[in-house]
């Protein structure tokens, strides 16, 4: 028989078709036969469809094998506990796990957290059929870490299968998308950073070209910074086409290329306001790995506030430092400059074997300024005084103020130390020409010591020390003078020295005595009282008069117990006169000074004296210097009140220096004005003495007062006054002042001669 496997299936159907034709002719037998034949060829097309059929299934199943093992995904099929039933081969490859490994478990490859987030997704997909998405990070040190994603479907074995329910995994490795990600997250930061910063901060390439920029930088390019375009450095902020340059833009650029160091430059711009605005670039190199300079890192900063205040700054230093060198009032240089600049003209005095010369200058009497007038008239005085000098000086001299009314005047290199003194006339001369203040014509000259660089002294304390010693010599040859240092002047102001610590002991050691000068009726001739005058008699100087210790008294603050003893004495003295008939209606007059009136203790300790001594207050008067009551008008008029209530004259002493007005005097409650001795002395021949004088006693008149007048020494004088209308009148015409046992013989030997007129009353 036929074998039909070796037909082809055309041949096997060709063969078909004839036996199914042959069949409706045939025999019974042959039929039979023929359809044996028929089935068999149907079997084996049947059979051969079946094998195709197996084969296609086979060939289809390797084409899935394939596809699994080798798709770009990487696949793994997983178990509850997250043991891999099955892989293909890229995940075998991704995973590094080998397919032949029986079930491994891939959370032993997982970091623990991840494993355990693992196994509770994997149950939770396998339960409820939801598919969820996981990312791990896989492979335990040592191995390399990757980052995975688990996409996870749960996967039903067939009907009839009998296989556990599993999970299939794709596995999608993430680490380089992840390292991209923390790279932009890290770009953002950075750029979030530099964008927080205020001030403008660009990164500049070698060709200006503007690779990165802050915030504030790119608000300042505005719609320069259009995207896509190559923005310039120059073109973003000044609009330019050519890279910075010239003093107001300097480029940092060179520098930095060059050197490969930070480089500072100054802008300047001009804002619209017209205002200069400063801006500080400060230009870093930008390396790459290898060291190489790729272009600069350039930071802006306004710095126009900063520059205003350090401006600001300086400028209050400055200040300051005048300040320090400088007297306020005067503006002329204070003792601190004056040390310094002395200090330096003695080193080039000594450099160029030359002399400097020293002035010391000191008003006269300007603290009768200062009191009677008040401290204004004072500063205007000074100030008067600062700009006259400074006129008279050459430019390189230097005039300064040591204080109160004392000035310093340095002429540097002088040929010889003569040379000084026609400066020091000129000063001495120009003070002679009065000083006008708040339409007062005021005269105030001034007294000056000279001392010489080397010969006096060759630092600055001694050359101070010593032409302060020379101006004290010309104010005691009558100031309104200049006086050379010598050397006996240091003896003398030490004597000035010891002065002090002798008066403070004379009071206890008894050293003071009171003489009186008797003071004279004109009209009848009578002594109608004295004046109590202090003398102190210094165990090594002799006689020290008043005016050489009653102002250091007045300083150090000795007067007040001295002018407590001064009126105990006189008050005791004349209580004693008058139990031996003497001066029964007369009155002993005390000097009292500037402390003494500002006491509000004064009348009290007055009356407690007078008391004690059980004398009548009416026998005692007090004579207060004019400038000592101008400057004190409020405390002197309580005290003038106070004691004239007590029935104790007050009188104004030296009257006429002190610039009192005529409203304070008539405020004031003074029973008698003394006329200065200098307004008698010039009597009856100097004009302006006679009108001063009778001015005066006018006043005196007008007012109700007692003129007393002092230091009358001649006759002519006793006739003008008594001719005036002044009564009463003490000087050395009649006595100079005499101690008490003198003066009280004086008293008894004195004869009033017969009330007269004019001239009659002579001097004995
Ligand atoms: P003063 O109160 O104006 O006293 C008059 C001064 O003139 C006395 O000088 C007196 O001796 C002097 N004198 C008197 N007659 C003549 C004269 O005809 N010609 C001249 N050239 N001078 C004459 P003294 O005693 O040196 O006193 C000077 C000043 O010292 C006094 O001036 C007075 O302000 C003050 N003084 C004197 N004694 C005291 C005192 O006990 N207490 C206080 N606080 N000051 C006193
Ligand atoms: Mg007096
Ligand atoms: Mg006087």
């Amino acid at each position: 028989m036929t074998s039909f496997r070796d037909l082809s299936s055309r041949a096997l159907n060709d063969l078909l078709d004839a036996l199914r034709r042959e069949a409706q002719n045939a025999h019974e037998h042959t039929r039979v036969v023929q359809e044996l034949q028929t089935h068999q060829i149907e079997l084996e097309l049947q059979n051969r469809e079946l094998r195709a059929a197996q084969q296609a299934l086979e060939e289809s199943r390797d084409r899935y094998a394939d596809l699994y093992d080798f798709a770009p995904v990487a696949y793994v099929t997983l178990d509850c506990r997250g043991r891999i039933l099955q892989m293909n081969l890229t995940a075998a490859q991704l995973l590094g796990i080998e397919r032949e490994q029986a079930h491994p478990f891939l959370r032993r490859h997982l970091a623990p957290a991840d494993a355990r987030a693992l196994l509770s997704s994997l149950g939770r997909v396998l339960n409820t059929g939801q598919e969820e998405s996981l990312e791990v990070e896989f492979g335990r040190p040592p191995h390399p870490r990757r980052d995975l994603r688990l996409l996870l479907r749960r996967e039903r074995p067939g009907a009839d299968s009998d296989a556990p329910v599993a999970c299939r995994a794709a596995l999608l490795d993430i680490t380089e998308t992840k390292a991209r990600a923390a790279l932009l997250a890290q770009q953002d930061f950075l750029q979030s950073i530099i964008d927080g910063v205020a001030d403008p901060i660009r990164v500049i390439g070698t060709d200006y070209r503007v690779l990165l920029m802050n915030a504030a930088a790119r608000g300042l390019a505005g719609s320069a910074a259009r995207p896509n375009t190559a923005l310039r450095c120059y073109g973003a902020t000044h609009g330019r086409d050519t890279p910075c340059e010239g003093p107001d833009y300097p480029c940092p650029m060179p520098d930095v290329l060059t050197g490969g160091a930070v480089s500072k430059v100054l802008h300047r711009h001009q804002t619209p306001a017209g205002q200069t605005q400063w801006i500080e670039l400060i230009g870093s190199p930008l390396r790459d790995a290898r060291g190489r300079i790729l272009g600069l890192i350039e930071s802006a900063h306004d710095i126009t506030r900063h520059l205003q205040l350090t401006e600001q700054l300086k400028e209050n230093e400055l200040q300051l430092t005048r300040l320090a060198e400088q007297d306020p009032l005067t503006g002329l240089p204070n003792r601190l400059l004056f040390n310094d600049r002395l200090r330096q003209a003695l080193r080039r005095a000594q450099r160029e074997q030359h002399l400097v010369a020293l002035l010391f200058l000191d008003l006269d009497r300007f603290k009768d300024i200062n009191d009677s007038l008040g401290h204004p008239i004072g500063d205007a005085v000074l100030r008067l005084a600062a700009a006259r000098m400074r006129t008279l000086v050459r430019d390189g001299d230097t005039v300064a103020r040591l204080g109160g009314d004392e000035f310093t005047i340095i002429l540097g290199d002088l040929a010889q130390g003569g040379d000084a003194g026609p400066v020091a006339h000129k000063l001495v001369e120009a003070f002679k020409q009065p000083l006008e203040v708040n339409d007062r014509v005021l005269y105030v000259t001034a007294s000056i010591g000279i001392s010489l660089y080397p010969q006096d002294g060759a630092d600055v304390e001694t050359l101070v020390r010593n032409a302060d010693a020379a101006m004290y010599q010309a104010k005691e040859q009558g100031r309104d003078t200049f006086r050379f240092y010598t050397a006996d002047m240091t003896t003398n102001a030490l004597a000035q020295v010891s002065l002090e610590t002798a008066l403070r002991q004379a009071l206890a050691k008894e050293e003071f005595s009171l003489s009186y000068q008797p003071q004279h009726d004109l009209e009848t001739g009578r002594i109608i009282g004295c004046e109590a005058l202090i003398r102190w008699h210094h165990p090594v100087l002799g006689i020290v008069e008043p005016n050489d210790f009653i102002h250091l008294a007045e300083s150090t603050g000795l007067i007040i117990p001295i002018s407590t003893w001064v009126v105990r004495t006189a008050a005791t003295q004349m209580k004693t006169w008058r139990a031996q008939g003497l001066l029964a209606h007369g009155a002993v007059s005390v000097n009292l000074s500037s402390r003494d009136i500002q006491s509000p203790n004064l009348a009290e300790t007055v009356v407690d004296i007078l008391d004690e001594v059980g004398l009548d207050p009416h026998a005692l008067a007090v004579e207060i210097t004019e400038t000592w009551i101008m400057a004190r008008p409020e405390s002197a008029a309580f005290n003038i009140l106070h004691l004239q209530t007590l029935g104790i004259d007050v009188g104004i002493d030296d009257f006429g220096v002190g610039y009192s007005s005529l409203t304070s005097l008539k405020r004031l409650a003074v029973r008698v004005i003394k006329i200065d001795r200098s307004f008698v002395a010039g009597l009856p021949d100097d004009a302006e003495g006679c009108a001063i004088a009778r001015a005066v006693i006018a006043l005196g008149q007008a007012l109700g007062l007692k003129v007393v007048a002092e230091g009358v020494e001649t006759q002519a004088q006793a006739d003008f006054l008594q001719r005036e209308g002044c009564r009463i009148v003490q000087g050395y015409l009649f006595s100079s002042a005499l101690p008490a046992a003198e003066f009280a013989a004086y008293v008894r030997d004195w004869i009033p001669p017969q009330a007269a007129p004019c001239g009659a009353v002579a001097a004995p």
